[in-house]
């Protein structure tokens, strides 16, 4: 058919707002928006005629239902739940730790309405935003002092720039890490305005490096947890307690970035020994950071504990109030905090360390119930139950699997990829991997509910 026919074809605006079921959308994004979102609409109909790529008349019908689609898109919220059958618990990309439905339904009540979030219920004036958690933080760390900022990145930023403007920052070689997200230990260094004073080699460094190094210029030590690597073989480094030894001789503070930064010793499941906050406070480290939503299982946050004396020039720095958190993770992260005064309860009510002290027995049991569910289901599976291994994510515990069961799908009719794909677009999107021709379903990061959900959307597929 001729260009000139077909762009001939087109609706006009009139014709298509007369449409009901376009029409109902005015009232939830009002008429301008609605008329632009069609012109946009129409203009790609056009491009796409005069590009050769539509050869017959526009359908009206058709065109009306794209236009259907596009304005939903527009109207529903993009940012949804998935269900993370990956199996990695801190999954960065799916929001890491989850927070539990009963915290939840306490933060919808006070952040609905007004709160005490700076505001000293006891004196009738103004209060502090740390002062909900910050003695619970000193309590269960043993730490003078404690605040939060908005991540973790952020409070190694404000360490820096508060205690190391303008001086050298003494930092191992096998210490200068990059976490995923383009966080660089050297760089954050550099907007700090701190200049970074590398010592040791990437395999070794020794005290005496670190003390060498020493001069007028020097204004701390840092200690960076090499959080998502591991260097094995020929190593060594410099424990906390000899560093913070060494800081204490020549009065210099010194700092660790612990990154996921635990409270509880993860030994039982399977991990390997990670130096706990507690640990660190002890050792004599001056201030120590860690954040708040990798294994501490709360909320993003990026936690600092420690000498109050250091404290109080963070506080009154000014990035401290460009970097402050929301009344959101005030609450969220004092709920948090609340369940580890005990860790039992720590355990059972924060998602994400509920996920990794999960045994594999508990998980078996939870695929064989998914995996019958399912083949109650006509789907066009095989379906079966088969061990794998989960990875906490988060840069913690890089090299630390836990051992749990997957639900493993088999379809000879379709690519494995392209399942993958199609569970992605689900209503509720199902997030998997695909290995050796399989769809692995780790049911160690599901819940009850996900599990029936799954149930119900495989047959859309
Ligand atoms: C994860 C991590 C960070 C960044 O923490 P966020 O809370 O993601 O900003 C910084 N340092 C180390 C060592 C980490 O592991």
């Amino acid at each position: 058919m001729d260009k000139r026919a077909i762009l001939r074809s087109i609706p006009n605006m009139n014709e298509l707002l007369e449409d009901k079921k376009i029409r109902e959308f005015q009232e939830r994004i009002g008429s301008e928006q609605l008329k632009k979102a069609i012109r946009n609409i129409l203009e790609q109909v056009r491009s796409e005629i005069i590009e050769g790529k539509t050869e017959n008349a526009i359908n009206e019908n058709h065109l009306k239902e794209r236009i259907g689609k596009q304005l939903e898109k527009l109207t529903e919220p993009d940012m949804k739940k998935v269900i993370n059958a990956t199996g990695t618990i801190l999954h960065t990309n799916l929001g890491r730790a989850p927070i539990s439905k009963e915290h939840i339904q306490q933060i919808l009540c006070m952040a609905s309405g007004y709160s005490n979030l700076e505001y000293d219920l006891d004196k009738g004036h103004r209060g502090e935003r740390y002062s909900h958690f910050d003695e619970l933080l000193c309590r269960l760390t043993g730490a003078e002092a404690a605040m939060a900022v908005n991540n973790n990145a952020a409070a190694v930023l404000l360490m820096l720039s508060a205690l190391g403007k303008e001086k050298e920052a003494i930092v191992s070689r096998g210490e200068l890490v990059e976490i995923g997200g383009k966080f660089r230990i050297p760089d954050v260094m550099e907007q700090s305005g701190t200049i970074l004073k590398e010592v040791g080699t990437t395999n070794k460094t020794h005290l005496e490096d670190y003390e060498k190094a020493i001069t007028e210029e020097t204004g701390m030590i840092l200690k960076v947890h090499t959080s998502n690597y591991q260097i094995v073989g020929f190593t060594e480094s410099v424990e906390i307690q000899r560093l913070a030894a060494l800081g204490r001789e020549h009065g210099i503070p010194v700092l660790a970035d612990l990154g996921s930064g635990v409270l509880l010793s993860m030994e039982k499941y399977g991990l390997p020994h990670e130096p706990t906050v507690q640990e660190m406070i002890q050792a004599g480290a001056d201030l120590v950071s860690f954040s708040g939503d990798k294994l501490l299982g709360g909320p993003q946050a990026g936690i600092i504990v420690g000498k109050k004396k250091y404290m109080d020039i963070l506080k009154k720095h000014p990035l401290t109030r460009a970097l402050r958190i929301d009344k959101f993770t005030a609450a969220a992260l004092e709920l948090t905090l609340r369940e580890y005064l005990n860790p039992k309860n720590a355990l059972s009510n924060l998602p994400a360390l509920k996920m990794i002290a999960k045994t594999a027995e508990d998980i078996r049991k939870d695929a064989n119930e998914l995996c019958q569910m399912m083949q109650e289901k006509e789907l066009p599976f095989e379906i079966g139950v088969e061990p794998c291994e989960s990875q906490i994510g988060g840069g913690a515990f890089p090299t630390a699997n836990l051992s749990g069961y997957a639900v493993v799908l088999t379809c000879k009719q379709k690519k494995c990829q392209d399942i993958v794909d199609a569970m992605e677009q689900l209503p509720v999107p199902v997030i998997c991997r695909c290995q050796k021709d399989q769809i692995i379903l780790d049911v160690r990061t599901l819940e009850k509910e996900d599990m029936e959900i799954i149930v119900r959307e495989l047959e859309l597929l």
